[in-house]
C-alpha cells in the first residue's frame, strides 16, 4: 500500500522513561504505565516534506514515515482516516462564531474514529505475529477489531456490557468475532478481558494497554495540520473517554513541532465528558494529576462511559499544558446537540459528537472561548448503531 519506510525507533514509557526494544511484545511498562513511540524525527524529516503529502494515499497511512508499522505487507487498511473537516453552515452562524469546523469522524470503516487506532494496533499485532487479541469495549472499539481482525486474519474476541446496542453485537458476528456479554460497565469487561489473557493467551488491545492504538488516533492531529496549511485551529473539542486521541493529537503537534512542520501556538485541548461520568473532569477541577474512579458511570454517550483511565495523567496533562479545560455536559444538552447536528448540519452524530457542541455552548457563555476564535469539533462516532438511546 505503501512504499514509504516509518523512520520509528523504540518505545519509551510515559511516566519513568524506561526504553524498549520495538519487537518486544509488550503491554505497558514495568512501572505500569503506557508506553508510547518514538521516532527519528530528523530523518523523518528529511524523507517526509510537508510540501509533498498531497502526493500521498488518502488515507491515515499517508504519514508511513510517522507510524509504527515497518512493512507494508502488515499495514491492514480499510480506507480509515483522511476524514472531512466541515465547515459549519449553520450552527457557527447561530453561535456568533465565524471560524466553526466539524470533524466528520462517522465515515470512518465501522462507523467512528476507532477505526484509526485499531488499524494501527492490529497492524502490528500482525507484523509481531500475534494470532489473536481481545478487547473490552463500549461498542465501537469492538467493531473496529473485529473488522481489522477479520481482514487480517486473526481471531478476535470481544467483551462488551450486556446493555449494549443491538447493532454493535451483530456486526461483531458479522465481522467473525468471538461476543462475550458482562453485567456493569467497560471497567467489569475489562476484568473479564484480563482473566482471559491470562488463562487463555489472547493479547489485549485495549486502550493504552498497548502502544499502537495512539499511533493510530495521532493521525488526527496530522490531518488537522494539513487542513488549516500548517496553522493550527484555536480550540479542538474532544468527547473523552479512555483519552486516546487527545493525547495522540497532542504527541502529534509536538513531532509536528520537532520536525520544524508547525511554529507558534497550539490548540487548546478542551475535554468534554457527561456528567454521568466525568472523572477527568473532577480530577482538573481539584488540581489532581490523576483521577480517580467514577462510581456508577451512567450516560447515552457510551464512549465515554469510562470510570478509570490507564491515560489519565496523559490527558490531564495535555489539557493543562494547553491552556485548555475540562467539562462536564447534562445528558439532556448532550442528547439536544446530537439532534440538532443532524438537523443543522446533516450529520448523525453519536451522543459524544453532541457532547462537544455541548461543551462549546457552555464555554461560550464562560468566556473561555471568544466568538472570534477557531474551533474544532470532533463528531468521533456516527449514531446509527446508537439506535436504541435515540427515542
Ligand atoms: C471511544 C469513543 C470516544 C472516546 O474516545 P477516547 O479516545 O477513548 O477518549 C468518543 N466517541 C466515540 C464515538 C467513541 O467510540
Amino acid at each position: 500500500m505503501s512504499s514509504y519506510q516509518t523512520t520509528v525507533k523504540d518505545l519509551y514509557c510515559s511516566k519513568c522513561d524506561r526504553r524498549y526494544e520495538l519487537d518486544k511484545i509488550i503491554t505497558l511498562c514495568e512501572c505500569g504505565a503506557p508506553l508510547l513511540v518514538d521516532y527519528d524525527y530528523e530523518k523523518a524529516a528529511s524523507e517526509l516534506k510537508k510540501e509533498n503529502l498531497k502526493d500521498r494515499a488518502h488515507s491515515m497511512w499517508r504519514y508511513a514515515e510517522l507510524l509504527p508499522v515497518k512493512d507494508a505487507e502488515n499495514m491492514i487498511s480499510l480506507g480509515e482516516g483522511c476524514t472531512p473537516l466541515l465547515k459549519s453552515t449553520s450552527i457557527g452562524g447561530s453561535l456568533g462564531l465565524r471560524d466553526l469546523y466539524l470533524k466528520d469522524e462517522t465515515n470512518n470503516p465501522t462507523g467512528s474514529f476507532k477505526a484509526r487506532g485499531l488499524a494501527m494496533a492490529v497492524s502490528r499485532a500482525k507484523e509481531l505475529g500475534l494470532k489473536k487479541l481481545i478487547i473490552p469495549t463500549a461498542g465501537n472499539a469492538g467493531s473496529a477489531l473485529a473488522a481489522y481482525a477479520a481482514r487480517a486474519g486473526m481471531r478476535a474476541y470481544i467483551i462488551m456490557p450486556e446493555d449494549t446496542p443491538e447493532p454493535f453485537k451483530l456486526d461483531c458476528s458479522i465481522y467473525g468475532a468471538e461476543l462475550e456479554f458482562v453485567k456493569g460497565s467497560i471497567k467489569d469487561c475489562g476484568k473479564r478481558a484480563a482473566e482471559k489473557v491470562e488463562e487463555e493467551g489472547w493479547f489485549p488491545v485495549s486502550t493504552l494497554k498497548e502502544p499502537y492504538r495512539i499511533e493510530g488516533k495521532k493521525t488526527m492531529g496530522y490531518e488537522l495540520a494539513e487542513h488549516f496549511d500548517f496553522s493550527l485551529p484555536d480550540v479542538i473539542i474532544y468527547p473523552t473517554g479512555g483519552g486516546t486521541g487527545l493525547i495522540g493529537m497532542w504527541k502529534a503537534f509536538d513531532e509536528m513541532e520537532r520536525m520544524g512542520w508547525i511554529e507558534g501556538k497550539k490548540p487548546r485541548m478542551i475535554s468534554v465528558q457527561s456528567e454521568g461520568c466525568a472523572p477527568m473532569v473532577r480530577a482538573f477541577e481539584e488540581g489532581e494529576p490523576a483521577a480517580e474512579e467514577w462510581k456508577d458511570p451512567e450516560t447515552k454517550a457510551m464512549g465515554l462511559r469510562v470510570p478509570s483511565a490507564i491515560g489519565d495523567f496523559l490527558i490531564l496533562n495535555a489539557v493543562r499544558e494547553s491552556g485548555g479545560t475540562a467539562v462536564a455536559v447534562s445528558e439532556e444538552d448532550l442528547m439536544k446537540c446530537t439532534y440538532d447536528l443532524g438537523e443543522y448540519e446533516g450529520i448523525f452524530s453519536s451522543p459524544e459528537g453532541g457532547a462537544t457542541l455541548a461543551a462549546l455552548k457552555k464555554l461560550l457563555k464562560s468566556g473561555h472561548i471568544s466568538a472570534d476564535e477557531s474551533v474544532v469539533l470532533f463528531i468521533t462516532g456516527n449514531g446509527m448503531k446508537y439506535a436504541d438511546v435515540f427515542e
